[in-house]
């Protein structure tokens, strides 16, 4: 029996990566300083995977920006865009960010690459761009390198490389004509000429990382991946090939799968429990052909259960004998925060029951010798350890709340219905709220500007205190609804001010989340996220936004929006607990946000928003169970949302997804009014919404805030135009297409001013309308 890892994260234990590539950026160190750190990191990684016990440990897990533009650039797929560069013979490594980042400078500009979720973590990935005539050249200098660097300090790594099919599959056709798996034949020779050269080095193993597995695969792209590993395998019989698949089943490609000549075939059997004993039952593993059972949990914090573990891998043994069997990781640790060693602050109690990557390696080598029978004492106080967290944590007081228990068990379907129809409750609120056509609004937060991230610094520190902290949160609220009302924006909003993340801010409200202090999970680049842990059943103790959104009304006549995450959004954003559905844990949330919107209702508050932007990456992976999750997700949306009056008006709001697939179930959310990013892709968005024919009211954005630029008044009235050709003027918002936290308000003054001119001007357009 072996042990093995998939990939271990490389930001480093605090960020070292993120801090040295944005000082590179920034130019305050040269590349060489940045390349020590990300030798730095490489080494300690693999030192530490080897004192933990782990026999194959990866390489080129490591990655400067993101593992599939090191793909992208180990086939030399680098788009034409980017030749201007490559004549100016600029470092490999700035033709690499400049790929991830976009290049402005000595009288070149060009944008970055596009960035999509991968597959339905919160990372995101650099998407290849083919072309139908694509040329690849192999360049395996980074992945080489890092095997002798390995190498050097004794390691005998496990190249680790994206397969064909799913490198494919990522990117996007940049014109048409053509499907990307088509480029198979041009790819393959490339795949097989690494192989070589990596076996002249002397690897043994490779891990080819083919994720589409868990997804929906056609025929052709079936063909394809069993053509490419039988290729392979005759090209080269004796290297021990590993096929990783994660994130769900094999499914209906099991099949393929099993009849693949690969050496090792990985089970994530985190997301797809029942996959081991499809595969021993289905007698076609083929009888070389070794298992890797992914039975710790990559993507999550929670210490594996050992004693179910346990029996789970003794099942395997049984078929296939130790030989056959390999311990694994569900999938790589990039999605898991490095070392919960670091964690000073975390309750005891809760500590004891995580597990981070370090630790979780830990566990696979526990695993591995709790099964071979080892005598040790450290070994049997490491199950007895084990035994205890889980029971400490089944029965832990901390977790369980009856009350909400009860509560979440006694939901009916009248919870999650408004009291009336869209039809009756918009005439109604029509009367209520007299606003004006085309009315405008924001999405939610205002610029916050370093000086307020200071004060929040400084109150957390303790050396500003909560009344000082209270007073400046307080005229910064009142200064930017003077603004507003300056301005003459119809709907207001506080500003946020008081928030630092719109799921960190509600987490530390609610009774049953928990914070680190370096639990960093990488986003995309070098930014990392820092997700909330769920550990025990959700509840509201105190109202949460009531103070701001009412101060903030007490200041004006106009109606100023509550505003509030949803609870996908909340759930999806965090490590969620695994011991009940995450549905359940969802309407939990769910729950308390409704308790919140009831209390802001009675407070005064005519308009409140719940703010959904995560609710379509929550989809999973299959279609064929895209059903069950939106059900529950919707339904959640609308526990939270229907306690109100007619008269109550309900906002959401999603952005940067692409919506046309589900949008009956964003239909079927009910909301009085979304407001959704429209304005990158020039109201396209609207077509789904069009064609649906939504029947509710929408704010399409009619401008872009990831970007410092102002539009014209021009610019937006062309887009509410072409907006208006399909949404009746009666239904249609103006505002922005997501929150102003990130701007500065001088480019967001000018802005809104210039939106609330192109809203005036189309009104007065139609004045016989109303
Ligand atoms: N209300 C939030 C804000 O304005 C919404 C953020 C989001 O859509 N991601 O910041
Ligand atoms: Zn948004």
């Amino acid at each position: 029996m072996k042990t093995t890892n998939l990939g271990y994260p490389r930001i480093g234990q605090k960020r070292e990566l993120k801090k040295a590539c944005e000082q590179y950026w920034a130019k305050k160190i040269d590349l060489d300083t940045l390349k020590n750190q990300g030798q730095i990191i490489r080494k300690q990684n693999w030192k530490l995977q080897q004192q933990i016990g782990i026999d194959i440990i990866p390489s080129n897990d490591f990655s400067f920006y993101d593992q599939v533009l090191d793909t992208s650039l180990l086939f030399k797929c680098i788009p034409s865009r980017y030749k201007a560069l490559i004549d100016k013979n600029i470092a490999k490594e700035d033709l690499y960010f400049a790929m991830a980042r976009g290049y402005q400078n000595d009288n070149i500009d060009v944008t970055a690459m596009e960035m999509t979720k991968w597959f339905d973590t919160n990372y995101h990935y650099i998407v290849p761009e083919f072309e139908k005539e694509q040329n690849f050249e192999l360049d395996s200098s980074k992945i080489i390198n890092e095997y002798l660097e390995a190498q050097s300090i004794g390691i005998k790594t496990k190249p680790v490389v994206i397969g064909p099919v799913s490198f494919l599959l990522l990117g996007k056709e940049k014109e048409n004509g053509f499907h990307r798996i088509e480029l198979i034949d041009r790819l393959l020779p490339l795949y097989l000429n690494l192989i070589s050269e990596l076996k002249n080095l002397g690897v043994t193993h490779i891990q080819f990382d083919e994720p589409y597995l868990s997804m929906d695969l056609s025929k052709v792209e079936q063909k394809a991946l069993q053509n490419a590993y039988e290729t392979i395998h005759k090209h080269s019989p004796s290297t021990n090939i590993t096929l990783a698949n994660y994130f769900d089943c094999y499914g209906a490609n099991l099949d393929i799968a099993l009849s693949l000549p690969v050496q090792t075939l990985h089970l994530d059997l985190v997301r797809c429990p029942s996959q081991l004993d499809d595969v021993l039952k289905s007698n076609q593993l083929n009888p070389t052909t070794s298992l890797s059972l992914g039975i710790v949990d990559g993507r999550n914090i929670w210490k594996n259960d050992f004693e179910s573990s346990l029996k789970t891998i003794d099942e395997a043994i049984k078929e296939l004998g130790n030989d056959r069997i390999v311990l694994a990781p569900s999938c790589s640790l990039l999605h898991s925060p490095c070392n919960l060693e670091l964690e000073k602050s975390i309750e005891p109690e809760i500590r004891n029951w995580l597990a981070f990557a370090q630790q979780k390696l830990t566990e696979i080598v526990s695993l591995k010798q709790l099964s071979l029978g080892e005598n040790k004492i450290e070994t049997k106080l490491a199950l007895h350890n084990n035994i205890h967290a889980m029971e400490s944590r089944r029965l832990s007081s901390l977790i369980h709340n009856n009350k909400v228990k009860e509560r979440v068990a006694a939901l009916t379907n009248k919870d999650s219905q408004r009291k009336n129809t869209f039809e009756i409750r918009e005439g109604l609120q029509r009367k209520k709220l007299q606003l004006p056509l085309y009315p405008t609004t924001t999405i939610g937060s205002f610029p916050q500007s370093t000086e307020v991230r200071n004060w929040r610094l400084q109150f957390k520190k303790g050396t500003l205190s909560k009344e000082k902290y209270n007073e400046l949160l307080e005229k910064e609220t009142k200064d930017s609804i003077l603004f507003q009302e300056e301005i003459d924006i119809d709907v207001l909003v506080h500003g946020e001010f008081e928030r630092n993340d719109m799921v960190e801010y509600f987490g530390e409200k609610l009774n049953g989340f928990v914070f680190t202090n370096y639990g960093w999970v990488q986003s995309y680049g070098s930014r990392c996220v820092k997700p909330p842990i769920i550990f025990g059943d959700v509840d509201r103790p105190n109202p949460m936004t009531v103070k701001w959104s009412s101060f903030a009304q007490s200041l004006t006549k106009k109606p100023v929006k509550g505003m509030l995450t949803g609870p996908v959004t909340i759930l999806q954003w965090s490590f969620v607990r695994n011991d009940q559905p995450r549905s359940i844990t969802c309407n939990q949330i769910a729950l308390a946000i409704r308790d919140e919107v009831t209390d802001l209702e009675s407070a005064g508050l005519k308009i409140i928003q719940i703010d959904e932007p995560a609710i379509r990456e929550g989809l999973p992976l299959r279609k064929q169970d895209w059903k069950q999750y939106l059900e529950w997700a919707v339904n959640a949306f609308k526990i939270a949302s229907s306690s109100v009056e007619n008269t109550t008006q309900i906002h959401t709001h999603m952005c940067y997804s692409e919506f046309n697939d589900i949008i009956e179930d964003i239909a079927n959310m009910d909301a009085d009014v979304i407001t959704i990013e429209c304005s990158r892709s020039q109201m396209e968005l609207l077509d789904a919404f069009v064609s649906f024919n939504y029947p509710n009211q929408i704010g399409p954005g009619v401008y872009d805030i990831h970007s410092p630029r102002v539009p014209s008044t021009d610019e937006m009235i062309l887009l509410l135009e072409k907006a208006n050709h399909q949404i009746p003027a009666q239904r249609l918002w103006v505002n922005p297409d997501c929150g102003l936290k990130t701007r500065h308000w001088k480019e967001t003054k000018q802005a809104l001013i210039a939106m609330v001119k192109a809203s005036k001007e189309l009104r007065a357009a139609v004045p016989e309308v109303i």
